[in-house]
């Protein structure tokens, strides 16, 4: 039987990467061929989990382009977002775009290299407009992925649509958003659009969403069961069919897939879970603010000082040290040298084993940025959360946590703490980080209620994710529905198979 050949083109953001190649990994669970398009020193970072799934046996591989970094005039090394300085950032997506040419010839002409079969859906992270016409090239459908919940998409989707900023010359006037049963506010600096509070990527961010509003589908990496009304929202707003295959992190079954997710961890398995072992069940507070995010001096002192003073034994994950000041590394040596020796706290100095860590019985609450996989990741694994968001969809994803699902404390930031407009330091003191981690881990019964649901969107997404779930069979029907269309007619014709419903027409 002639299978479907998924092409994914993520963005080179973990963020994005790391969802994007797990549900390349399910959909190869179910036959389907992958290929993961990626800049070389970012392929590194997900090669050890593509190369162990391929060993046993599923059809998915990475295909790496390297950027032409002298010709679009980028410092040599720049390849992934984490590490690209803000001022070469335009510079970076124009060099991204110009992939599509050697990635569509490469699909092209070798397109059996590995034993491929010919492309027949190109999946592409929503911050890939040229996506668009690589698909177009190769004759086939494109689908957006998306690594954010619904809710999110469909508040921004309405608050554009429906102009709710027009006239609010205030960026920080919370407005409502229209088009809700539920009454939700947000503010321009909140929820600006994506890429629309850049001055000089208006034309980029138009194009974005052209390309989101001409594609032929979505693929989220988000719960039917979670936000109902909000996938069927975002699904009728667009008029486009969308899949939900959340939580892809549940690929990863063993401690060895789950430790190497996304990146080699700075802390090995074993001594990760020695420590976690050694923890009362709940009794953990993780903190993560993702892969771009990185608190500043003061912000590292106050979270440091109000963790400790919360009680709680933690785990702090501190993203690229070397980009902490003398004042601030000392900082944190000191509070590693007073906490780690009695185990009332792990600091982990760079890439953190976060889904084996979230899934670890130990675990109790996680400190997050609310990016939108972190936030899925605590659900899944039945946690409350301290919402603590920086910039962009963090925000939306926040209000998800705190007012939609009700499983968040929120530490009372309004406005984004990165990528502003106009620069403001804003510090959320050790009485707040104490407040929201104790209100998080104890809470009376309001803490409790919150645990409680946490547990029932932990239950809801596992069983979306088992045989017979809403992701399950999502995967299922995207592996059937992009299969090559002339073979899939001619099994029917044979009567070998039912006629799977015609994907859309490329564009
Ligand atoms: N992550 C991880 N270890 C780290 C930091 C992040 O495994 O030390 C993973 C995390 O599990 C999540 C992703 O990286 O899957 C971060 O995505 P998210 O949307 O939460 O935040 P972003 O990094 O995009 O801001």
């Amino acid at each position: 039987m002639a299978a479907a050949h998924f092409v994914f083109v993520p963005l080179m953001a973990q963020g994005h990467l790391i969802p994007a190649v797990d549900t390349a990994l399910l959909l190869a669970t179910h036959g389907a061929f992958c290929t993961v398009v990626a800049t070389p020193a970012t392929a590194a970072r997900v090669r050890p989990t593509v190369d162990s799934a391929r060993r046993s046996g599923l059809p998915v591989r990475l295909a790496e382009f390297p950027l032409d970094h002298a010709g679009a005039g980028l410092p040599e090394g720049v390849d992934n977002m984490d590490n690209v300085p803000s001022e070469f950032m335009a510079r970076y997506f124009a060099a991204v775009a110009r992939l599509r040419e050697p990635v569509e010839r490469h699909l092209l002409l070798r397109a059996d290299e590995g034993g491929a079969p010919p492309p027949t859906c190109v999946v592409a992270d929503f911050c890939h407009p040229w996506a668009s016409e690589l698909a177009a090239g190769l004759a086939v459908p494109r689908l957006t992925f998306f690594s954010m919940c619904a809710f999110c998409l469909l508040c921004q989707h309405n608050v554009e649509r429906f102009g709710a900023y027009y006239g609010v010359a205030d960026d920080n006037a919370p407005v409502v958003v229209p088009g809700l049963a539920r009454r939700v506010e947000v503010t321009r600096a909140q929820a600006p659009g994506f890429f629309r509070d850049i001055p000089g990527w208006e034309k980029f961010a138009d194009d974005l969403e052209r390309a989101r509003a001409e594609s032929d589908g979505v693929v989220i990496n988000t719960v039917l069961e979670m936000e109902p009304e909000y996938v069927a929202g975002y699904a009728e707003a667009r008029g486009m069919k969308l899949w939900t295959v959340g939580p892809v992190a549940l690929y990863h079954r063993s401690t060895a897939t789950l430790a190497a997710r996304g990146n080699t961890a700075a802390i090995g398995a074993d001594e990760c879970l020695r420590w976690l072992d050694g923890k009362e069940p709940g009794s953990v507070v993780y903190v993560s603010f993702g892969s771009i995010v990185h608190p500043e001096e003061k912000q590292a002192v106050e979270l440091g000082l109000g963790l400790e003073a919360s009680g709680h034994p933690f785990i702090w994950v501190v993203r690229s040290p070397d980009r902490h000041g003398e004042a601030a590394l000392a900082f944190l040596r000191e509070l590693e040298a007073r906490v780690a020796p009695a185990g009332r706290g792990l600091l982990i100095w760079g890439w953190a084993p976060q889904a084996l860590i979230l899934s670890h019985r130990a675990a109790g609450a996680f400190v997050t940025h609310c990016g939108w996989n972190s936030t899925l990741e605590a659900a899944t694994a039945g946690l409350p959360v301290v919402a603590w968001p920086h910039f962009t969809d963090q925000f939306l994803n926040a209000k998800m946590a705190v007012e939609v699902l009700g499983i968040g404390v929120g530490v009372g930031v309004e406005e984004p703490l990165v990528y502003q407009r106009v620069r403001k330091e804003i510090v959320v003191g050790r009485g707040t980080v104490e407040a929201a981690v104790r209100s998080a881990m104890d809470g009376g019964e309001e803490g409790e209620a919150r645990r409680r649901r946490a547990r029932a969107l932990a239950a809801k997404a596992r069983a979306a994710a088992r045989e017979g779930g809403s992701s399950h069979a999502n995967l299922l029907d995207l592996v059937e529905r992009f299969r090559p269309r002339h073979v899939a007619a001619s099994e029917a014709a044979n009567g070998t198979t039912e006629p799977p419903p015609p994907p859309p027409p490329p564009r």
